[in-house]
């Protein structure tokens, strides 16, 4: 198997040159830190995913963040970037062959079969939120660390409807991010038969153009090309080589090859989105990067937005292909970085959940501990509480108080220690009242919820 081994040599020099230098420590290459700003983004995501999920009635999953390597080289296939380039492997020291998940439609369906989920109502529909990682060249919207939301539906018939109902949910849950320009791109690739008829009629196409062109040292397609014609050659057709992209112009197109089935398929689930008014573009050009779809494929873009949201499709094989039983199933999986990253450039904001936080400040020691115990009692009321207790001056404080949009601060000091009562000061006016301690959890959430 091939693949990225942690602890590589590239690792290893970094750790013997940085014994000498002053030691400083990053994130790794094409990783980062999500910060409490950023987070707003992902905690919109997994909301909007989460509420998406039980309209659609999907259940949640979470499945390891490492599986066993093999189970991506049966599934996802041996003559793809993820599995030939881009997985992280590790040995464990019982010598198992480990990888970090690069994705979860293959995971998500060893799970299925290990729980015995066909015993269930079929289809079992299943959503999944989380962290996967890809040894790609980091770029603009590609990390080594990024994160997917999916949505699948597993077992039963393999009803165009299924297919319909993915795109839906996907479409959806991008609509739910504030995203407008939603451009949806489909094809069909066909089953096994017709597939492999076409892979043939790809294949003697490119041996013929090639080998005339090599005559005449030409080369017409880019040296991954090459090699995808005889290992993976539907990968031929969504190359993004300039050269590679004009001589598929005049290759034999797909969509002319599929059988009758498979077409018949295709313009059913073509047929439920124009039920719903979900309008897309036919490109058969789209293949994606992955060996285990069949049939549908789609991927969804925004204007603007650079490379694809998400992208999906119909997988009924890859249940035998990991040891299973045959299994119709369909899904999608939305870059949760991507979407960020198009919502930040167009400066689409989620508000932080500011505005109901209360303000604690003190002045002296006993005020201090009168604070610290107060928190705790908002705490049971139910009130969010923000504070600088590490700081004596009042004016620190409240200026803290200020940056972080607090619209209420308490302050207790020595005088309402001992007369047991709390001012309550409106920051925005500057306005300020006396209130008895066991009244002032009442008086906040009047203030705050009018309740
Ligand atoms: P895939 O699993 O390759 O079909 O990818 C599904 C979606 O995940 C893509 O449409 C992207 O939005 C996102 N994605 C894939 N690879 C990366 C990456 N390296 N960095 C960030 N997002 C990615």
């Amino acid at each position: 198997m091939t693949g990225i081994e942690i602890n590589n040599k590239e690792e290893k020099k970094t750790e013997k040159s940085s014994v000498k230098k002053k030691i400083s420590f990053q994130t790794p290459k094409g990783m980062r830190d999500l910060l409490p700003e950023e987070y707003v983004f992902w905690d919109k995501a997994l909301s909007a995913a989460s509420d998406i999920a039980d309209f659609y009635d999907f259940g949640r999953i979470e499945t390891p963040v490492l599986e066993h390597s093999a189970l991506f080289s049966h599934g996802v296939g041996m003559g793809t970037d993820i599995v030939e380039k881009e997985m992280y492997i590790l040995k464990t020291k019982g010598g198992d062959s480990l990888a970090l998940r690069p994705e979860s439609t293959a995971p998500v369906m060893r799970s299925f079969i290990e729980h015995g989920m066909s015993h269930l109502p079929q289809p079992v529909k299943l959503w999944y939120f989380g962290p996967h990682f890809r040894h790609e060249n980091p770029q603009a919207g590609r990390y080594r660390q990024l994160y997917q939301v999916g949505f699948e539906i597993i077992g039963g018939e393999p009803d165009p409807i299924f297919d319909a109902e993915i795109i839906i949910t996907a479409v959806r849950f991008v609509e739910k991010m504030k995203i407008k320009k939603i451009l949806l791109e489909i094809n069909s690739i066909g089953c096994r038969q017709c597939r492999n008829a076409y892979k043939k009629k790809l294949q003697d196409f490119y041996r013929k153009t090639t080998a005339s062109a090599s005559k005449r040292k030409n080369r017409l397609v880019c040296k991954d090309c090459e090699r995808r014609l005889e290992l993976n050659p539907l990968r031929l057709l969504d190359c993004k080589d300039t050269n590679c992209a004009e001589l598929r112009e005049s290759a034999p197109s797909i969509l002319d090859s599929i059988c009758s089935p498979c077409r018949e398929h295709f313009k059913e689930v073509l047929e439920f989105l124009d039920i719903v008014k979900i309008p897309y573009a036919l490109n058969p050009y789209l293949v994606r990067g992955l060996d285990y779809y069949n049939r549908t494929v789609f991927e969804i873009f925004t204007e603007g937005g650079g490379g694809a949201l998400g992208g999906g499709g119909r997988y009924d094989y890859l249940a035998e292909m990991i040891g299973g039983k045959n299994t119709p199933a369909v899904g999608v999986a939305l870059g949760i970085d991507r979407i960020v990253n198009f919502l930040k450039e167009k400066e689409i904001n989620y508000e932080p959940k500011r505005k109901e936080r209360v303000f604690i400040a003190h002045v002296g020691d006993a005020a201090k501990r009168k604070a610290f115990a107060l928190i705790e009692e908002l705490y049971k009321n139910g009130i969010k509480t923000s504070s600088a207790l590490g700081k004596d001056s009042l004016q620190a404080q409240l200026k803290v108080a200020d940056r972080l949009n607090c619209p209420i601060a308490l302050i207790l000091g020595q005088k309402e220690v001992y007369e047991e009562t709390i001012i309550i000061r409106d920051m925005k006016t500057g306005t300020q009242e006396n209130v008895p301690t066991g009244k002032v959890a009442e008086e906040i959430k009047r203030k705050l919820y009018g309740k």
